[in-house]
């Protein structure tokens, strides 16, 4: 097929034209058309630079085209990309031995995108009820909680409660229970039903604006699920991997969830993906044939993904998140003691925070403001109207991060 468009020469303006007419409109995007990356940088057609807040929603957490993550890409790229698993690769045993050590689990589950890991451990826990815990078949339920995002499939839209995911796409997944966020009375509640497999939750809800729960909510909550024999399934696909200023959201609690999905950063934003990390007991329940992926546990992505999480580890950059994030919270907490009008709240964790703008969802403000931002060279994007999320880069250097902190100031301090 002919192709219409030399895109090469093309400005923004042109370019937002071209996807908007071809493309489907499923995403609003900050109109900057982005054509390079580099660390904390990214660059738009016209050359300008911009330091990225939002990381690819907490995909590039290593930074943008890290070199070494390229390097583990290109190399592999050079030699051998897929088998599928009809046959063995020579890296899949070695990725599932390092990753298995790095989290601490006993199997590794491989898929590509994040929503892919929490279907996974969805009919992981299902089988675990039926086949261990003893659940009369097809009566396994599975406990979420308000808010949650979990992806677009329909297995993870049937558990929202956001009607911009959910509605117009019934029927839904049977077998759902939907409980309050951050209210262990509600857990409680809903676990004396003998037929729930799991609990599954974001340790930190992203999606829903950053939501922080109390500090006793997350180790509780695995403790009552452990009670009740009952697998606590952590979703860390945007809280993981160094995010939260510890390798694991859950780590700050700490506490091993049964089940650990992981995705996103697991690649530093390279290709998608993912992974569901569990014990002996749950991962055997699944049997060949019985699940899979063409692209899952590939040699590419082995080769990509363990390069990413030796990057973590070597650059430090869970301790980085958590010192940066605190200078984040400080200077903005300041910030909103200068304009209580504008900002409602300042929270988060390591370096996904949130600023909550004083103003309804359906208000502009928030939009506006990261207009701004991009203006002056920073995007960043609104989450539910009224809720902007910081999340730069882990390589973030303090001075960058210092720098990054002014230019939110001065856009917001004398915001009309
Ligand atoms: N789970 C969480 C917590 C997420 O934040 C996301 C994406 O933002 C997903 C799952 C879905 O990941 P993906 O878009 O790679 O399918």
């Amino acid at each position: 097929m002919e192709v219409l468009t030399n895109t090469t020469t093309l400005s923004s303006a042109e370019l937002m034209e071209l996807e908007d007419r071809y493309n489907a409109h499923n995403y609003h995007p900050i109109p900057v058309v982005l054509e390079r990356g580099r660390g904390v940088h990214v660059w738009d057609v016209e050359g300008k630079r911009y330091y990225d807040f939002l990381s690819a929603y907490s995909a590039v957490n290593q930074g943008h085209c890290h070199p070494r993550i390229i390097g583990a890409l290109t190399e592999q790229a050079q030699k051998l990309t897929l088998t599928s698993r009809a046959f063995y690769n020579n890296l899949l045993g070695e990725y599932a031995e390092f990753i298995t050590h790095y989290f601490d689990h006993d199997r590794v589950l491989p898929m590509n995108t994040g929503v892919e890991g929490v279907e996974t451990a969805i009919k992981l826990a299902r089988r675990w009820a039926y086949n261990i815990k003893g659940v009369a078949d097809d009566q396994a339920k599975i406990i979420f909680v308000e808010g949650n995002f979990h992806g677009r499939t329909l297995g993870a839209i049937s558990a929202s409660t956001d009607p911009d995911s959910r509605k117009g796409f019934g029927p839904y997944m049977p077998g759902y229970v939907v409980i309050p966020y951050n209210d262990l009375t509600a857990l409680e509640t809903a676990l004396k039903d003998p037929s729930v497999a799991g609990f599954l939750v974001e340790p930190i809800q992203g999606e829903a604006g950053v939501n922080v729960p109390d500090e006793d909510y997350l180790p509780k909550a695995f403790e009552m699920c452990r009670q009740r024999h009952v697998l606590f399934i952590a979703d860390e696909v945007q809280t993981g991997i160094a995010r939260t200023g510890k390798r694991l959201c859950c780590d700050h609690y700490g506490f091993k969830p049964d089940i650990l999905i992981l995705g996103k950063a697991l690649s530093g934003g390279v290709l998608p993906v993912s992974a569901v990390l569990s014990s002996d007991e749950v991962m055997l329940t699944i049997k060949p044939g019985e699940h899979g992926s063409t692209f899952g546990g590939n040699p590419l992505a082995c080769a990509v993904a363990m390069e990413a999480l030796k990057v973590v580890e070597e650059e430090k950059l869970a301790e980085n998140a958590e010192v940066l994030g605190k200078i984040f919270r400080t200077r903005m907490e300041a910030l909103k003691n200068r304009r209580p009008d504008l900002i409602q709240l300042v929270r988060g964790k390591g370096l996904l925070n949130a600023i909550v703008i004083n103003d309804s969802e359906e208000s502009k403000t928030a939009w506006n403001i990261c207009l701004a931002l991009a203006d002056n060279g920073l995007l960043a994007k609104p989450t539910h109207g009224n809720i902007i999320r910081f999340a730069p880069p882990l390589v973030m250097t303090r001075e960058q991060m210092e720098d990054c902190c002014g230019i939110i100031e001065r856009v917001m301090a004398d915001w009309e």
